[in-house]
């Protein structure tokens, strides 16, 4: 229990250090983003160093997504709620994601309750849906299903991703709400923590199933009071 309090204290910490470091680093990395723009420009007939400033340019806007998605992560949360439809929610993320290139292969399915709807913040949530999109379809490099379900209970709202990729072991499992831990060459293992923060703004939970070369679940549980429809009803 102890060593518990000490770790998320420390990564508390680091959650704050992350902000500030971030701050310090995104007006320069603009102005050096910036140059090597105007540098392009003048350079149009020597194919080398176009061939280098675009190296720049790529390394500068992946350091910003890295910085930016920093800052998301140690900002604080108040979701600002309103009634949405999760089902709805899901089929337009589905639809923007599936014009993006790591998603041809991807072949989105819905089932469950289409229209129950629940207080949310949609800006947050649609990240929070968008992160986990992208998360199973980098596990499933040659394709496949990618199940959305929406289930309510009598005190719970329970949206669950399922993927058919390759999976994690306990030790990833274990690691996953770590900032910055990611198993991806390119990765800022700030997807899964950004998504905890948001959804316990709201009061909800986030749980992972998952098995290695069978797949994944996540589940995200909202607190939800069913109305008392059938008492209504009978009235
Ligand atoms: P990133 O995607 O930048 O690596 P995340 O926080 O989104 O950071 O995820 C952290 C790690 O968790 C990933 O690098 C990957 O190893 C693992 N992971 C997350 N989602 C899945 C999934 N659906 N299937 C398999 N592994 C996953
Ligand atoms: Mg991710």
């Amino acid at each position: 229990m102890h060593d518990e309090i000490a770790h998320s204290k420390r990564l508390a910490a680091i959650g704050e250090m992350g902000a500030s470091i971030a701050h310090e680093i995104r007006n320069p990395l603009a102005g050096i983003g910036g140059a090597a723009q105007m540098l392009l420009k003048s350079v149009k007939d020597n194919p080398r160093q176009v061939a280098i400033l675009n190296e720049i340019i790529i390394l500068v806007f992946r350091i910003e997504n890295t910085v930016n998605q920093m800052l998301d992560y140690a900002r604080a949360w108040t979701p600002n709620q309103a009634l949405i439809t999760p089902m709805q929610l899901l089929k337009e993320v589905a639809t923007e994601a599936e014009t993006m290139e790591n998603f041809k292969q991807i072949s989105f399915k819905f089932s469950g309750d289409d229209s129950i709807a629940i207080p949310l913040d949609e800006d947050l949530i649609r990240q929070v849906l968008w992160n986990l999109f992208k998360n199973s379809a980098e596990a499933m490099p040659d394709g496949g299903e990618l199940s959305c379900h929406v289930q309510a209970t009598q005190n719970e709202l329970i949206v669950s991703i399922q993927d058919h990729g390759m999976g994690m072991d306990d030790e990833t499992i274990k690691k996953l709400f770590t900032p910055f831990f990611t198993t991806k060459i390119y990765g800022t293992g700030l997807g899964l923590p950004i998504c905890q923060r948001i959804i316990e703004a709201h009061k909800g939970s986030i749980a992972i199933h998952s098995a290695l070369g069978e797949g994944t679940t996540i589940s995200l549980r909202f607190p939800f009071n069913a109305q008392p429809r059938q008492i209504e009803d009978v009235q």
